[in-house]
């Protein structure tokens, strides 16, 4: 086994802004709790970042060394979890910031889970279907002494999907010598996998947003909603808000938006999955950048595309009441401090799009238990669980006047430090 072991300082050296922001998020709420500083310091670092060289025998019989990683943020509440993506810009700092936005997302929703990410620097469409399973199979081999339903247990991620998880967990069980399918979430159902477990983030999202707007006094039937990114998260999102009446007057794809005033069938415009890239195809009075979706007066928007869309320089135009982050990082730091000065709600992605990872964690107890759960009974506890998490977090923007993110975070780091708390420093 070629690994390398931890590493903190892996993750020191690389410049990448993901743990840096990561960690001041981290600064920021630990100065909107009476948290141990002690607790704070060690929260600021990994436990380890495991890095290893996977070769991979190409197609044409010549072999590639790529690098990949698992990063392990914290486990004092169960089992690190957290994605697999395979990225060109994979690097040991952005799987460390990234395991550090898991170990807050597990504990603002209660699940008994601390934070891990990995993944491997390659470009996954340059691979065949030969080669991403050859180079998953010997990844999980790479890291199997740190993965396991105890210990961390990955879920697809950006460039993976339900088919690498299945790989994963097949060369896990050959190794260990009997089926563990408790080792990876987001796998198919027909080994273990959950119903309802790919719509998760979308639906959590949508509840996020319904809630919100219950909370300032509106009706869904009166609400407006635009959607930036019409993938997974974007177009389940969407569809959902308008089952419950909500007017969708926008969503876009990576080639622009479409526009209608008197609302979109969301059903009929051809999601991600369906169609890739095809938003513009489905007929609408007006078409629009992706950016001005982005600008339009409506009560909701939800950047569902990706991260780092409202910055600075584009926050001040943001006419929406409430913005629900669909994707991940959406909002800058500084784009942050200009729409709470705006008056501008957002509803952080830590809480809105983390239907994923609880939908994971329900996929998880099946698997352990070796029984399925029905999609009914899939939507009805993810239900619960959101309802749960959103009136824990609501109860501290009422208490404390924070913003949805400050009180998001303070939910999380108390947990957190409570655990560590009770269970102490060791030795
Ligand atoms: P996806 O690939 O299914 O869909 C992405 C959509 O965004 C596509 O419609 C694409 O055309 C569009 N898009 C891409 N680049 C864009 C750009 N620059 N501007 C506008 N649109 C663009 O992806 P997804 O799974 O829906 O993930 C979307 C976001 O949600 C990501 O930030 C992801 O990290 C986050 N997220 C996903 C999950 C999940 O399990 N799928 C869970 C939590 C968070």
């Amino acid at each position: 086994m070629s690994t390398t072991p931890t590493t903190d300082d892996a993750a020191e050296t690389e410049p990448e802004s993901t743990l840096a922001t990561a960690r001041k998020q981290l600064e920021r709420a630990a100065t909107n709790t009476d948290v141990d500083p002690a607790i704070v310091e060690r929260l600021k670092h990994p436990t380890r970042v495991q890095q290893v060289s996977v070769p991979l025998e190409r197609d044409d019989g010549t072999v590639e060394v790529f690098t990949g990683y698992r990063a392990q943020h914290d486990d004092v509440r169960g089992p690190y979890k957290g994605g697999l993506r395979y990225h060109p810009e994979v690097t040991a700092a952005e799987c460390t910031g990234l395991s550090m936005w898991m170990t807050w997302k597990c504990a603002v929703m209660d699940l008994p889970f601390g934070g891990g990410k990995g993944g491997i620097a390659v470009d996954p469409k340059s691979l065949t279907d030969d080669e991403r399973e050859r180079l998953t199979r010997r990844f999980a081999e790479e890291i199997r002494d740190v993965v396991g339903p105890t210990k961390d247990v990955p879920a697809p991620d950006m460039g993976t999907d339900a088919q690498t998880m299945a790989w994963f967990m097949d060369a896990y069980s050959m190794q260990q010598g009997e089926t563990i399918p408790g080792v990876v979430t987001g796998k198919p159902p027909v080994i273990g996998g959950s119903y309802g477990r790919e719509a998760a983030p979308g639906r959590s999202t949508a509840i996020a947003a319904r809630e919100a707007v219950d909370y300032y006094g509106r009706d869904l039937a009166e609400t407006t909603v635009a959607v930036q990114g019409f993938g997974s998260v974007g177009a389940n999102a969407a569809r959902l808000l308008d089952d419950w009446g909500t007017t969708v007057v926008a969503v876009s794809d990576v080639n622009g938006a479409i526009y209608a005033p008197d609302g979109l069938d969301t059903h009929a415009v051809p999601t991600h999955e369906e169609e890739p890239e095809a938003v513009l195809s489905h007929e609408a009075p007006q078409t629009l950048s992706n950016d001005a979706v982005l600008e339009l007066d409506v009560d909701v928007l939800i950047p569902a595309a990706v991260g780092n869309v409202i910055t600075a320089s584009n926050a001040d135009a943001v006419a929406a009441d409430v913005v629900v982050e669909g994707a991940n990082g959406p909002t800058t730091f500084a784009a942050d401090e200009i729409l709470e000065g705006n008056g501008v709600a957002v509803i952080p992605d830590i809480l809105a799009n983390a239907g994923g990872v609880t939908v994971s964690y329900f996929e998880w107890l099946q698997d352990i238990n070796r029984r399925t759960w029905s999609l009914e009974r899939v939507n009805e506890e993810l239900e619960e669980q959101m309802l749960s998490a959103w009136s824990d977090v609501r109860a501290v923007v009422d208490e404390r006047d924070l913003p949805w993110r400050d009180a998001a975070y303070v939910v999380a780091l108390s947990r957190i430090a409570e655990a560590k708390g009770a269970r102490g420093l060791w030795p």
